[in-house]
């Protein structure tokens, strides 16, 4: 039997990180009989458990958001505003404590990576919840008024990876709050711990039902994408995993968001002062260890500026400490888990099968507990090596040779992949002439990674289906609903 435990006594501070971890279903947190274990990637070891949801528990979660959409949908944007704004108190209540967790489930440097996520996520519920989605008169004359409403969906499921425990969960349960909907969130059971906080949290502030979080299992997700009761499924993962989500969800014609994989090319052009941008272009490729969605993953840069780039940096990579997030002095930590870790052995198999050029890193130091992974940079590898084809995901990457812009563009966009990309010149008008030919939901332009809750986040091709943040992102947890009305009593 599970035990059911009261809310205002989980979370405090004192227990945070020794306190155990709890489902919360209906507003209540839940201790489930089974767990699973967690691991510090910095030492690879188990450092805590979490709950093992079982099938019926997800059900539960469901039926109690179910329940709970009928009071929350019909609550005024101004109501359902001031409860996320309680809610962002009782996170930055808890923000350094979030901070700490999160570099050791996640790995992640603390005051460079994780702290920065953690406020953002919590700047991101503020800032959504001023946001408002008002009745349209689309069509008018004297007789007749149309009013398009955004109404909202429903119980929306949210499926999130391991690279971004926080911020991903929350760009999403964030604009399916305020447009109306509940939500059911499960995290990957590689980093549950910062989302199952969060979400008991959420239970001192919000309403029964409205925001529950479940872990467990792999399977749970596809039960979620299944559930005739979901109405939408945001997904954040692999185009792999995308596809079986996508598969899944026409059973019962769910809308689906799908934030997938990536390939982001970034170019130099010739024109490049490239000492000045050398730290924008290592970060945007190596930050997180690599494992983002947006980072730079394969690198062009013209043969002209080649020789001084690679050595430049190189000079800057060696200035980078890998190791602990928790070390203030460490800009890269480990990868996230044992399965990545030995994934990224498999690009570094091929680069050596092939004699490929390593210019740094590229030897692991297997005495190490912890999943570090040295920086390695390989140079101008062939195009069609399996570093510049795939998503390495990790501390690895590829800085590849072009003679024409051209070459280069058709390069970039010669892949599944059309999440990001960025053009790098100091010829600004040249720059984003090129910017516009790459086939990406989001290119930069002589920046990187800057985005923003009024911008529009997603790819093209196989990156994903559908948006987050801006209005297009908001509207996507709605409805449209066109209501004609005759103007004059018959
Ligand atoms: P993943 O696809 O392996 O897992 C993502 C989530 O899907 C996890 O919660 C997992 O438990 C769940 N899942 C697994 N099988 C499922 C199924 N059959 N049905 C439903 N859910 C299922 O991805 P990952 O390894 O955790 O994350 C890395 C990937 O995510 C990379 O490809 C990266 O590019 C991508 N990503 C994309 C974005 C974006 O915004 N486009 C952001 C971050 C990460």
């Amino acid at each position: 039997m599970n035990a059911i435990t009261q809310v205002d006594k989980i979370a405090a501070p004192e227990d945070f990180f020794t306190g155990r971890y709890h489902l919360t279903i209906a507003g209540k947190l839940i201790e489930t009989k089974d767990s699973f274990d967690v691991i510090n990637p910095a030492i690879g070891e188990v450092f805590a458990q979490a709950p093992s949801a079982t099938a019926e528990q997800l059900d539960e979660a469901i039926v109690a958001a179910k329940v709970a959409f009928k009071s929350w949908s019909v609550l005024t944007y101004d109501e359902r505003q001031s409860y996320l704004e309680r809610y962002a108190d009782a996170l930055q209540e808890h923000r350094d404590d979030l901070v700490r967790l999160l570099t050791l489930e996640q790995g992640k440097p603390l005051e460079t990576m994780a702290a920065p996520e953690v406020d953002q996520a919590i700047s991101y519920i503020r800032q959504i919840a001023a946001r408002r989605l008002p009745v349209e008169i689309v069509e008018e004359n004297d007789s007749h008024v149309v009013e398009l409403h955004h109404v909202p969906l429903g119980v929306v499921g949210g499926i999130t990876p391991w690279n971004f425990p926080v911020l991903l969960s929350l760009w999403k349960i964030a604009p399916a709050l305020i447009t109306g909907n509940t939500f059911v969130l499960k995290p990957t059971p590689f980093t549950p711990l910062t989302a199952l906080r969060f979400g008991e949290i959420a239970q001192r502030v919000l309403p029964a039902g409205v925001l529950s979080v479940v872990t467990g299992a792999d399977s749970l997700g596809p039960q979620l994408t299944n559930h005739p009761d979901i109405a939408k499924i945001s997904f954040t993962g692999s185009t792999e995993t995308g596809k079986h989500v996508l598969r899944s969800a026409a059973g019962t014609v769910k809308r689906v968001t799908l934030e997938l994989g990536g390939n982001d090319a970034a170019i130099v052009l010739p024109d490049t002062d490239y000492k000045v941008i050398i730290p924008q272009l290592f970060w945007g490729a190596f930050g997180h260890q690599g494992q983002w969605c947006v980072g730079i993953k394969r690198l062009y840069v013209h043969r002209s500026l080649h020789a001084g780039f690679v050595e430049a940096f190189v000079e800057y990579a060696k200035t980078v400490k890998v190791g602990n997030g928790l070390d203030p002095e460490v800009g890269v930590g480990p990868v996230q888990n044992k399965m990545q870790f030995e994934k990224l052995k498999t690009f570094l198999a091929d680069i050596k099968a092939d004699g490929q050029t390593i210019v740094l890193g590229g030897d692991i130091d297997e005495s190490q507990s912890g999943y570090f992974f040295p920086i390695t940079i390989v140079d101008n590898p062939p195009e069609d090596s399996k570093i510049v084809q795939e998503e390495q995901f990790g501390p690895i990457l590829p800085i590849l040779v072009y003679d024409e812009v051209d070459e280069a563009v058709d390069r970039a966009n010669a892949s599944i992949y059309g999440l990001g990309g960025s053009v790098w010149g100091r010829d600004i008008k040249a720059a984003v002439a090129v910017a516009n030919r790459i086939e990406a939901g989001m290119v930069w332009v002589n920046e990187i990674h800057t985005q923003g809750v009024d911008v529009p986040f997603g790819g093209v091709k196989q990156s994903g289906i559908g948006t987050e943040h801006g209005r297009i992102g908001r509207e996507l947890f709605t409805n449209p609903k066109t209501v004609f009305i005759h103007k004059i009593q018959k």
